[in-house]
């Protein structure tokens, strides 16, 4: 599903380039759950844009589902993206003036799908998550994990083959990280696969496998349970 061969990426800082991936190999097979750990800066969520094609690469090869990713032009590239790829993140990213289920509706309004087809949709996903009777609630009504779970949705409904979630429990307490944990272990047991990226233990031991992040290099690539 997603093949990384010698990956090498910089910012430019000033006049400067700061390596922040070196030579970085990894691959990861359909259905599978990883978490990605790391000191802060090690490169964990620049790995993960590149992941989800949000963000370019100097060097090496991405083949995500077989394509090469280099070789595809931004408005290919974006249909790609949305094809395959559902983004969740610490902060969520809901939009403020706009309900539960408008939130969740929103990939497939930029799609040009109907109102009504989206709409359906998106009460569908919301009772996924366990939020249906919540869909007319604006996201200031809702409390962190019920955020968390309508953001799922959204990265839900337009049926990508591959959840990335950046820190998505780094901003709930630990009861609630693990309703949201529940949910992602569901989506893979559903067959989805799962890259999250995280600084808790407690959730990469929820995983099948993690990868630590060290300076921009893999330092080790652990498998921990065959079945979560
Ligand atoms: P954290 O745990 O704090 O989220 P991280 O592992 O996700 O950290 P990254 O955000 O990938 O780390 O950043 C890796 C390095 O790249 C850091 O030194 C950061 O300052 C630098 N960096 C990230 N994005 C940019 C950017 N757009 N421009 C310049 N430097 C950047
Ligand atoms: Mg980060």
């Amino acid at each position: 599903m997603i093949k990384l061969e010698n990956i090498n990426k910089s910012y430019m800082v000033g006049s400067r380039p700061l390596p922040v991936l070196k030579g970085i190999d990894m691959e990861i097979k359909s259905g599978e759950l990883v978490s990605i750990m790391g000191s802060s800066g090690s490169g964990k969520s620049t790995l993960l844009n590149i992941l989800g094609i949000l963000d370019s690469y100097d060097s090496g090869t991405y083949h995500l589902d077989g394509k090469l990713i280099k070789d595809l032009s931004e408005t290919k590239a974006a249909r790609y993206r949305s094809e395959m790829i559902g983004f969740i993140f610490q902060s969520f990213n809901l939009i403020p003036f706009k309900n539960a289920l408008e939130n969740v509706a929103l990939p497939l309004y930029y799609q040009g799908v109907k109102r009504k087809k989206r709409n359906d949709l998106a009460r569908e996903y919301l009772d996924k998550v366990g939020l249906l009777e919540w869909a007319d609630h604006s996201p200031n009504e809702l409390s962190g994990g019920q955020k968390q779970r309508v953001a799922i949705a959204r990265s839900l409904i337009s049926n990508p083959k591959i959840i990335l979630a950046d820190e998505p429990t780094g901003a709930l307490d630990s009861t609630t990280s693990y309703a949201v944990m529940d949910l992602l272990k569901q989506l893979h047991k559903e067959g989805m696969t799962v890259i999250i990226v995280t600084h808790e233990n407690d959730i990469a031991e929820m995983t099948n496998r993690l990868i630590r992040l060290k300076d921009g290099v893999i330092e080790s690539h652990n498998a921990l349970h065959q079945h979560v």
